[in-house]
């Protein structure tokens, strides 16, 4: 048995939220899911049956084990259901005023809990600063898809205590995950890295210097990348790449994060990648 939280509750059905509750549950944790909405609630359990399903059909989960982990998951509406939670871990949108507000709102109705923030690139010290209790904020940046990304970027605001960074650590541990700590800065680490590489990639393209094909092959044989660098971006979102640029170049201040032009051409013309059909690449729908 072990000492790390058992109750967790997950703010935010979405994408994350319902990856993180699934890792959560098949660790043999209570997991309270809550979101905004009913059908992204309906939604979000439909998905995590079949994720547990999948893991069954793998051979990697018993079949009653399945079953006793979605007869752990309740949802909600209401945040007052998260009271009894003992870490919290909110993956709502990206929006500093809606992630304040769930802060805030979660101080009150959960006076216990640490609260955790999924968030890709806000401060958490500026999140910790809206609670009465700074020292159990923290950031734990899961990856997508939840189950099968093995890191966590365990973010540390100014005011997080020792203690609470090794709780979440431990916890991510449980849930099969490697913690690795970073400290509260813009895109901390891996959004950090990963993203201007990106963003070189698509200025190689605009330059003419290469197309978009040849970055790829060239970034996946050359630097043994799985996935070249564009059709990452079309995975991720391209608007979630500039986002992210975005976010460094007003955080960090230095010219080399200006987001590539040909990024955001695609984005006004509605090519975010695989999410709408078309990228850097295209993407029929399935079964055309
Ligand atoms: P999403 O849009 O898929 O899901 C967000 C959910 O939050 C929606 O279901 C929405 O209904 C719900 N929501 C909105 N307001 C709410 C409120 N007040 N209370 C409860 N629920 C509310 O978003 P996502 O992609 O899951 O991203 C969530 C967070 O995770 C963001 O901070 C994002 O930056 C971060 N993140 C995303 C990824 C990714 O690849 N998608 C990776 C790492 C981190």
């Amino acid at each position: 048995m072990t000492d790390t939280p058992q109750r967790i509750a997950v703010v935010g059905g979405g994408t994350m939220g319902r990856g993180i509750a699934q890792a959560a549950l098949t660790a043999g944790r209570e997991v309270v899911l809550c979101d905004v909405s009913e059908a992204v609630l309906d939604k979000a359990r439909e998905t995590i049956d079949g994720g547990l399903r999948r893991l069954v059909d793998k051979g990697r989960l018993e079949a009653d084990a399945a079953e006793a982990a979605l007869a752990r998951l309740s949802v909600t509406t209401r945040m007052a259901d998260l009271a009894d939670a003992t870490v919290i871990v909110e993956a709502a949108p990206e929006s500093p005023e809606l992630k304040e507000g769930i802060f805030r709102e979660l101080d009150t109705v959960a006076p216990e809990a640490i609260l955790a923030s999924n968030t890709s690139s806000l401060s958490l010290t500026r999140l910790a600063e809206v609670t009465g209790r700074p020292e159990r904020v923290v950031g734990m940046h899961f990856f997508n898809p939840v189950p099968v990304m093995p890191l966590v970027e365990v973010i540390r605001a100014r005011q997080t205590a020792d203690k609470v960074v090794e709780t979440v650590e431990a916890l991510a541990r449980d849930l099969g995950k490697t913690p690795v700590r970073i400290g509260d800065s813009p895109g901390f680490a891996v959004n950090r890295i990963l993203i201007p590489m990106i963003n070189e990639a698509a200025f190689v393209v605009e330059e003419g210097v290469a197309t978009a094909e040849a970055v790829d092959e060239a970034m996946r044989l050359g630097a043994n990348h799985p996935i070249g660098p564009l059709a990452l971006a079309d995975m991720i979102g391209v608007d979630v790449v500039v986002a992210i640029m975005e976010v460094l170049q007003q955080g960090l201040d230095e010219a080399k994060y200006r987001p590539c032009p040909l990024l955001r051409r695609l984005v006004d013309e509605g090519h975010l990648g695989r999410k709408s059909g078309r990228g850097f690449y295209e993407y029929p729908p399935k079964g055309r």
